[in-house]
């Protein structure tokens, strides 16, 4: 059995749309994947229907973009939740307006320096995805300025970067609890990222597993070795799930569909915790 609990599509910042998302999971062989945009559920019909007509479970889901109070960046994944429940949609509304002009502010550092514009930016979003620095990247390559996005993210685009504006965003003990009160099972996504920027300490862990986590993304490429074996322990003694995922994004990430994967017992239990939405296809296993 291969299930993959971490993807994105063309509703936030993945390069294919969620009914070919669902197509590449076929063509692995998957048995099931979840679709976990950023701050939308969007993907969640047209997958669903793909993953029906593929025979290709479908857990729908949704990554949550947080800021502690520290101002570090967190990521929640949601699975089964509520994608109507008022106080989860509320925050999510505020984080992608938030994302908005955040943008446009990172847009207007640019242009001051590269042949960059808004319309340019605009051009690589689908309409009503979750608009993010991946798009501000591809605006980038498309005028020749970077190779690619990961060549973007490392220089231009970092969090450290004079152009790098932050955006709104909720408390990651706050977002466990909404997903909690939407029905869904919270995991904390790729927790000990170094690469990406400052990771949280456990302070943060604890008040999230005070607010009701119920995971956390052990098997995740961004995740060193050290971190993985510290995160397993936190686990066990927390009585946490443990999930490993890809974090596909399509073209737009050297990250494979399937280059982790979460075991079926594990997605047999998100199934039995998760109460806002029902799972799509049969549980593997
Ligand atoms: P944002 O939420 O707008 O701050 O952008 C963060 C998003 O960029 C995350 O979803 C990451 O998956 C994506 N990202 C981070 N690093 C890279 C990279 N090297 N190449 C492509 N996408 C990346
Ligand atoms: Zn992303
Ligand atoms: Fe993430
Ligand atoms: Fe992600």
């Amino acid at each position: 059995m291969r299930i993959d609990l971490h993807t994105h599509s063309s509703v936030s910042d993945g390069t294919e749309p969620p009914a070919d998302v669902l197509a590449a999971a076929a063509r692995e062989g998957l048995d099931a994947i979840a679709l976990t945009d950023h701050d939308t559920t969007a993907g969640w019909e047209p997958a669903a229907a793909a993953a029906r007509r593929l025979g290709v479970t479908m857990v729908p889901g949704m990554e949550v973009s947080c800021r502690s109070s520290e101002g570090i960046s967190v990521h929640v994944l949601s699975y089964l939740h509520d994608p109507a429940h008022p106080g989860l949609l509320e925050e999510i509304a505020r984080s992608r307006a938030a994302r908005v002009s955040r943008a446009e502010l990172m847009v207007k550092r640019l242009a001051e320096d590269f042949p960059i514009d808004w319309d340019a930016v605009q051009e690589q979003v689908a309409p009503g995805a979750t608009i993010g620095r991946p798009h501000i990247a591809d605006a980038l390559v498309a005028a020749g300025v970077v190779p690619n996005r990961s060549a973007a993210f490392s220089g231009i685009l970092t969090a450290r970067s004079p152009y790098f504006v932050a955006h709104y965003a909720p408390d990651p003990a706050r977002a466990v609890e909404l997903v909690r009160q939407a029905g869904g099972v919270p995991v904390f996504a790729h927790p000990v990222a170094s690469s990406r920027g400052r990771v949280v300490g456990e302070g943060t862990f604890h008040e999230m597993i005070d607010a009701g986590l119920l995971g956390v993304e052990v098997n995740h490429r961004d995740n060193p070795e050290a971190g993985r074996d510290w995160l397993r322990r936190l686990a066990k003694d927390h009585n946490l799930l443990v999930t490993g995922s890809s974090d596909y994004h399509g073209t737009g990430k050297p990250n494979r569909l399937a280059e982790n994967t979460t075991d079926p017992a594990v997605l047999a239990q998100i199934a039995g915790l998760g109460t806002g939405s029902a799972l799509v296809g049969d549980l593997p296993g």
